[in-house]
């Protein structure tokens, strides 16, 4: 019996959540679920939106499977979504992003995976409100160590990079690359000029890089990067980058195969997985059974195949295949035709008869 902590999270989450369970449940794995609360609810009902116990159970469990956590407009709290990755200390952030044949995208055949650092770049800095004592004492000290003036109204996000933490990172994505079959790693930073957190992540990506011969290294500038991905995505295949540029490109990506409804997602650290869509919260559609659950299903799949469940990871990614390309039970998103859009459950229980019959 494997002991998953669930995370419905906030708006669609428990949507995406509940058929996401059912189609797990389907592959006869034995799971059993442990339900604990994140995000804008969690902070509404405990005045914490990540609250301790449920840090705890994710460190406990043998992997969680999380649903999309809302940060509120203004809310007092940083996000949940940051905060669970730094508290556990899961860096790697990896999002797959395969066009199944079937759903409209201008490049069918992309299939390329985005890593991207968790707990360093602008979430390990920290950022600081204009006007407050911390954004006032750092531009002080910058004006007294560095002879730089900053403004003394300047709102201030501190990104940061080590040569510890993105050895890490690195590893574990040439390491990945391997197990999974991929050839090439490209990294995409700011590596002109005086950016040193670019320069940093760069340099020791490829450093690492040397250690694995039989996996291509490639290093391209952020912006021509993003070009790039919007005209050849299919020369590219294990994408590594910072947080913050990652945030950006995965969402990118996901764009490039079918929108977010089909991107899922995994967190890890050491001795950690935390399994979650790359999607966030889609307020406006909380509870009207409408959007897409693949993308966390792909994420129940690839939580399969990490606790070592690979024939039923296979079954599951096959039957979201196969529903995708048959063009009848899907939602808004990716249907075909007007005729085929289902509800969030109708798509899930289409996907539980064809695990079931496979
Ligand atoms: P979003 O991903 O929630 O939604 C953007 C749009 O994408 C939606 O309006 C919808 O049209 C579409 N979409 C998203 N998921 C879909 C699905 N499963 N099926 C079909 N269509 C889907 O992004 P947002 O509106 O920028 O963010 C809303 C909230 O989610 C914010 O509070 C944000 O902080 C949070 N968020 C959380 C996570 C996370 O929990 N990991 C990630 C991103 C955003």
């Amino acid at each position: 019996m494997y002991n998953i902590t669930v995370i419905p999270g906030d708006g669609i989450g428990p949507d995406v959540t509940e058929a996401t369970l059912k189609v797990l449940e389907a592959t006869g794995v034995p799971l059993h679920w442990q339900t604990a609360e994140m995000g804008h609810g969690a902070w509404e009902r405990h005045g914490n939106p990540v609250p301790p116990e449920t840090v705890e159970a994710m460190r406990k469990a043998d992997a969680s499977l999380k649903g999309p956590c809302t940060t509120a407009r203004g809310a007092p709290y940083r996000s949940a979504n940051v905060t669970f990755r730094l508290e556990l200390d899961l860096f790697a952030c990896v999002r797959p992003c395969k066009a199944y044949p079937g759903v409209r995208t201008p490049f069918p055949g992309t299939d390329l995976v985005v890593i991207r650092e968790s707990t360093e770049d602008r979430s390990g800095g920290g950022q600081f409100p204009a006007g407050s004592p911390q954004a006032q004492a750092i531009i002080d000290a910058v004006r007294a160590t560095a002879g730089k003036t900053i403004p003394s109204q300047a709102a201030l996000s501190v990104a940061i990079c080590t040569e510890a933490g993105t050895t890490r990172l690195a590893r574990f994505a040439f390491d990945y690359a391997r197990a999974n079959g991929r050839r090439k790693v490209t990294v995409g930073v700011k590596g002109a000029g005086s950016n040193h957190v670019d320069i940093l992540f760069w340099r020791t990506c490829e450093a690492v890089g040397k250690d694995y011969h039989d996996i291509e290294f490639e290093y391209e500038a952020i912006d021509a990067l993003c070009l790039q991905l919007v005209r050849q995505p299919l020369h590219y295949d294990v994408l590594l980058l910072p947080g913050g540029y990652g945030d950006l490109l995965s969402d990118l990506c996901a764009g490039l195969v079918g929108g977010l409804g089909m991107a899922g997602g995994s967190n890890y650290g050491a001795g950690l997985a935390v399994f979650e869509a790359a999607h966030g919260s889609a307020p406006k559609y909380t509870g009207q059974n409408k959007v897409n659950p693949m993308a966390l299903i792909l994420s129940g799949a690839f939580m399969l195949r990490h606790l070592g469940e690979a024939q039923a990871a296979d079954r599951v990614e096959a039957a979201v295949a196969a529903q995708v390309a048959e063009g009848r039970c899907l939602t808004y998103d990716v249907a075909p035709t007007a005729e085929a859009i289902q509800g969030t459950r109708e798509v899930a229980d289409e996907l539980v008869k064809r695990v079931r019959g496979s």
